[in-house]
């Protein structure tokens, strides 16, 4: 046992399917290791960059946003908002909406207004924060 099965689904579809040695996850208390046996969990995730190492003990990317994380009998499934590929991220989109949420944030908020813009800009950093890495 030295994978694990893995599938990654956003709003878009399935965007990761197979078996994977190593994830590092954005979970909301920090950034936690999964390798394969890992114990029975269901936790959150934040907006941030999850890495996956394949069989092949590549290692990829991703921007993700908000979701959850379900790992059971040597299963992982991961629902998530959005999910991309550095390659898929257009920088110049990012940019903007980071500009757009920064500016809005400064305006008088509904408490739920102030949350989802809170959220917009998170997902719009890690995306530059991806990209920088990248
Ligand atoms: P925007 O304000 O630019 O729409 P957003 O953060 O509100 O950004 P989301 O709701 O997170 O957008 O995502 C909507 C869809 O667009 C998803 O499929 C997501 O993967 C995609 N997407 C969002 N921003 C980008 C980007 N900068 N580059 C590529 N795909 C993006």
């Amino acid at each position: 046992m030295n994978t694990f099965a893995t599938q990654i689904i956003s709003s878009d579809g399935m965007f990761y399917f197979g078996r994977l040695k190593n994830m590092i996850i954005p979970a909301v208390d920090g950034e936690l290791g999964i390798l394969p046996g890992h114990e029975e969990m269901i936790i959150a995730l934040k907006e941030g960059i999850l890495r996956y190492q394949d069989g092949k003990e590549e290692w990829h990317k991703a921007a993700i946003g908000r979701g959850t994380i379900q790992f059971a009998n040597n299963r992982c499934t991961i629902v998530v908002d959005t999910a991309e590929k550095p390659e898929d991220i257009d920088i110049n989109r990012a940019k903007e909406a980071k500009i757009r949420a920064e500016k809005k944030l400064q305006q008088k908020l509904s408490e739920r207004e102030y949350r989802l813009l809170q959220m917009s800009l998170a997902r719009a950093l890690t995306r530059l924060k991806l990209l920088e890495k990248n």
